[in-house]
């Protein structure tokens, strides 16, 4: 273990860490082994995985079934590339399969690695879009305060939360930010975004991209009507909408889709983590059909964008298998269902301990803010943050969690495997009790 450690520190630059921290404590936790909602570190400590690894582990761990398709997949075809006129089974099988399970019109994709190369995806085909359909001034993106896209150069510009384009002064032009509706309410949200529409000029929107729940910003959940108001907005302005279901996708919120709660079709829909539970990187943009005909009708050249691994196969039989899953062992049911116990236990907690605030769900998609009142919401002072003593104090019990605390806030965020069942979701709420307690 000490030699891992070591090793960690000296040649492997972890991804959203602290470095310093790595370099002064070491990894805390250097992880052997997974299975269902279960990770062993190489202590031999059991932790209950209550953020799914990073919001993407759907099925569980240790899946045989899974690493069994990839397996069967790598001895036929392990790779092939699918540019120009190449093709192979397992991309078009998924592809229709995407379709199938999509909302709405959305009936042809684009894959891609992870969220963040999809959501530069989506910024290009829709710039594309509108280049095609002789609008070529029609470039600017905007998207929600608080929102987070990923880490490629545009996606970073996309993403709403300062912190990650000042790492490297990194925002590239045409993106754009109105306020989030959590804490403003749809009214003043929908305010912002057409202020900025008129303030920018109408005639230069490309689109509007949002997650249907905001995720990295706090599990943040609009009101019901937003999204609604959303897609009317877009209509009225001929905007495209981009709904970034990276994290809400795949039964995450207790439907197949996140928007599918408020019954928005978008235009486009980027995905990625769920596609595979994590067992192998991938994504992808789902278009609508009038996008699909428009580039299918007007393209001339080639679309020069595509990745290596655009529609790996091996991915793609991963991704066949792990919907599969889903659907035939009724996993989004499931997470409507455990979601649903998860906020009658937060609620329990409101009423017994002295620092929760807010508690909230969308199936197993959750959040518990700290606060210093619960009776007024005031928060705890800037330079004391609570959440991560939380994050250590469930560590300590065998949980992992995750914190969000910038800009003021105090959150604990959930986001268990969708198999867990109420046995384990009364165990993880009993060590939620303990560490807070132990904590406030
Ligand atoms: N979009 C959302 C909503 C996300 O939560 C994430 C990652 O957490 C991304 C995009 C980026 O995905 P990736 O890390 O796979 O590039």
């Amino acid at each position: 273990m000490k030699q891992l450690i070591d090793l960690d520190k000296k040649h492997f630059i972890h991804p959203t860490s602290s470095i310093k921290q790595q370099q002064e404590q070491g990894a805390k936790s250097i992880i052997k082994e997974g299975d269902g909602i279960y990770l062993k570190d190489f202590n031999g400590k059991t932790f209950i995985d209550a953020m799914s690894s990073l919001w993407n582990v759907n099925i569980g761990h240790g899946r045989k079934e899974l690493a069994e398709a990839a397996k069967q997949q790598m001895e036929t075809l392990a790779f092939s590339s699918a540019f120009s006129t190449f093709s192979h089974e397992p991309a078009i099988q998924l592809a229709e399969k995407i379709a199938a399970i999509s909302p709405g019109n959305l009936n042809a994709v684009f894959f891609t690695s992870g969220g963040s190369e999809s959501n530069d995806s989506a910024f290009k085909l829709v710039r594309h879009f509108w280049k095609l359909k002789g609008e070529p001034q029609r470039n600017k993106i905007i998207a929600l305060k608080k929102g987070y896209h990923g880490v490629a150069s545009a996606s970073t510009s996309a993403t709403g939360i300062p912190e990650f384009w000042e790492m490297a002064d990194l925002t590239v032009p045409g993106f754009i930010h109105a306020e989030s509706p959590y804490e403003q309410g749809t009214e003043k949200s929908i305010r912002s975004i057409r202020e900025k529409i008129e303030s920018e000029g109408r005639e230069n929107i490309a689109a509007f991209i949002a997650e249907p729940v905001q995720g990295a910003g706090g599990v943040l959940i609009p009101p019901d009507d937003y999204f609604k108001e959303v897609r009317q907005l877009c209509d009225e302005y001929g905007i495209l909408f981009i709904a970034d279901e990276v994290i809400t996708g795949f039964g995450r919120t207790g439907k197949m889709f996140g928007l599918e709660h408020c019954g928005v079709v978008p235009d486009m829909m980027t995905f990625a983590k769920g596609v595979t539970s994590g067992y192998i990187p991938f994504g992808g943009v789902v278009v609508s059909d009038p996008i699909h005909n428009v580039l299918k009708e007007k393209s001339t050249g080639t679309l020069f964008h595509g990745f290596t691994y655009s529609g790996h196969p091996t991915a793609a039989a991963v991704a066949l298998k792990n919907i599969e899953i889903i659907e035939q062992e009724g996993l989004v049911a499931n997470s409507q269902a455990m979601g649903d116990e998860l906020l009658k236990g937060f609620k329990q907690m409101k009423q017994q301990l002295d620092i929760v605030g807010d508690v909230r769900t969308t199936g197993l998609l959750g959040a518990m803010e700290l606060v210093e009142d619960p009776e007024t919401n005031k928060r705890f002072s800037a330079d004391l943050k609570v959440a991560p003593e939380v994050i250590e104090a469930l560590h300590e019990r065998g949980v992992i969690c995750r914190a969000v605390t910038y800009e003021g806030t105090d959150i604990i965020c959930f986001a268990p495997p969708l198999i867990i069942n109420k046995t384990q979701i009364q165990t993880l709420l009993e060590k939620l009790h303990d560490a807070v307690l132990a904590v406030q």
